[in-house]
């Protein structure tokens, strides 16, 4: 493992890094489960992993903890080492152009001379209330780091939700070419979240600490029994906090998680957020509240027989049968009639940015009806000419951004089935229940051979398999959308079951509240 000090190595390593995907791990050091879990997810969804690790001075206020918070370098690297990280990038403020604090501190001595300012409204509510300037200091940080490492993908803790939603409104407003990736809170067994912070509480003041945990979960009781309005949900976790005096509340907000803004109630996603005092230590938590209806995403190697059970999904279940296939098509239909040549990306974009996508389940609710710019096209992208076509327009980096887009943009409401190889690793990484359907190379080919005699091919099964094999291997090898399971997907070998058992199978994933 590297250990890197200067912008200069860390620069130069990147760039000889430039033919793989790196994952970033920006942190404060004293690493805990917290840090491990995000390097984890780094390292499984990424060729390199760098953690970057700097207490960063513009971040703390002046009567904040910046002296006494905890740097423990050596064990940190030591840590990464043991979790597979390849490099650790640990710079002293002056290497990043850094002499004073916060920038709301600053009275202009900070000599790091331009500061990135997240909007107002998303830095002044919650933790931005009692910490003037601190998003500025983290954002401007995070940018500078992003722009040095320019990772595939940065992964930041669901525990600093409000950090997390101004980083992700910072990378779409500066167009900074990354995928932040949000993970979920580590807690400790008594449902007090890790933090770095934990270490100046007493034994005591920890079991005190989590009461915030504890009083968290009394909202999403109520949330599960169907309570949406903020005044109960609020009210539930201020009278289990009220139990317990030693606990000395800074704040208890319902907003929305990608906006910040206050809720009245929840429609789709709340964020609970909660901030307090134990003893002289400032504690955050939060919990997220999902009315939305679920996604369901089915992954999976070509032949496993994705198409027919998410169409049987969809129908079972009332929900969008988001036919990515389809989409794919509607647009190779529309550059077409726009008559743009695929050789000329910039104008593929531009024709692009005047496609309409609108999809809809029939009402037998197993095939997906689309229309472009209000005209139904359902039909028209079935044709030769479409078809012969669609496998070129897909390989275009502009088109795959275009449509994870779009795809994304369903996501927002949710009730639906998506089916394709990337849909529970990039398209909805935060689906309600991911599958990976497999069936052997055999299997697969047997099923392939049976499709083709229906329309009356000859086709001979050795080669069929070859033709498979080969496919799957080019499939997960491929640098953009590669095959590849999920993390937390469920794996379904179809070998011998029928459609109707793996449609089964499904159903019982889904969350009984849905
Ligand atoms: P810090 O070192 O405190 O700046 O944290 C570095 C990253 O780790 C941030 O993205 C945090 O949100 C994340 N993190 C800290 N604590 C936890 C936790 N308990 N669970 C998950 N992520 C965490």
């Amino acid at each position: 493992m590297k250990r890197l000090t200067t912008a200069a190595a860390l620069q130069a390593y990147c760039q000889s890094q430039s033919e793989v995907t790196i994952g970033l791990v920006p942190t404060m050091g004293n690493l805990h489960g917290g840090h491990l879990s995000l390097i984890d997810r780094a390292r499984q969804e990424n060729d390199r992993v760098i953690v970057s690790i700097f207490v960063n001075p513009l971040q703390f206020g002046p009567h904040e903890d910046f002296e006494k918070y905890p740097r423990t370098l050596d064990f940190d690297c030591q840590l990464c080492q043991e979790a597979g990280v390849d490099a650790v990038f640990a710079p002293s403020a002056e290497e990043l152009g850094i002499s004073g604090r916060a920038p709301a501190d600053s009275d202009g001595k900070t000599s790091l001379r331009t500061t990135v300012v997240p909007p107002p409204k998303m830095t002044s509510i919650l933790c931005g209330r009692s910490r003037p300037g601190h998003f500025d200091g983290v954002a401007t940080i995070v940018t500078k780091l992003l722009n040095l490492v320019r990772p595939d993908r940065a992964y930041f803790g669901q525990k600093d939700a409000q950090q997390l939603a101004i980083i992700r409104q910072l990378v779409r407003d500066l167009s900074i070419p990354v995928e932040i990736v949000g993970c979920p809170i580590v807690r400790e067994p008594s449902g007090l979240a890790l933090s770095s912070r934990n270490q100046y509480l007493s034994h005591e003041q920890k079991e005190t600490a989590a009461t915030l945990y504890r009083s968290l979960q009394q909202a999403q009781r109520l949330f599960d029994k169907g309570f949406r309005d903020r005044a109960k949900l609020l009210e539930a976790v201020k009278t289990e906090l009220s139990t317990v005096p030693e606990v000395r509340l800074e704040y208890l907000e319902l907003v929305d998680p990608e906006s910040l803004v206050p809720l009245a109630s929840v429609r789709r996603k709340g964020l609970l957020a909660i901030a307090a005092r134990v003893g002289e230590t400032r504690l955050i938590d939060n919990l997220l509240l999902n009315a939305r209806p679920p996604i369901i995403a089915i992954d999976g190697p070509a032949g496993a027989g994705k198409s027919t059970v998410t169409r049987q999904v969809a129908r079972t279940l009332g929900l969008l049968y988001l036919d990515t296939g389809a989409m794919y098509r509607a647009v190779t239909w529309w550059l077409r009639e726009c008559g743009v040549s695929i050789e000329d990306e910039a104008a593929v974009a531009e024709a692009l940015q005047r496609c309409d996508l609108q999809l809809k389940s029939d009402v037998e609710g197993d095939r997906c009806r689309v229309w472009v710019n209000r005209q139904e096209v359902t039909d028209a992208i079935r044709s030769p000419e479409v078809t012969s076509a669609v496998s070129a327009v897909s390989a275009l980096p502009v088109v795959r951004q275009f449509l994870i887009q779009q795809q994304k943009r369903y996501g927002e409401t949710g009730g639906l089935v998506a089916e394709g190889r990337d849909m529970g690793t990039c398209v909805f990484p935060d689906a309600e229940v991911k599958v990976f359907l497999t069936a052997s190379v055999g299997e697969r080919a047997r099923r392939r051979k049976l499709d083709l005699e229906r329309q009356g091919y000859e086709v001979n099964l050795g080669q069929l398999e070859g033709d498979i094999a080969e496919r799957d291997r080019q499939d997960s090898t491929r640098t953009i959308a590669p095959l590849k399971k999920a993390r937390d997907a469920v794996e379904i070998q179809t070998d011998n079951l029928s459609i109707d058992e793996v449609t089964d199978k499904i159903l019982h994933l889904v969350p009984s509240t849905h």
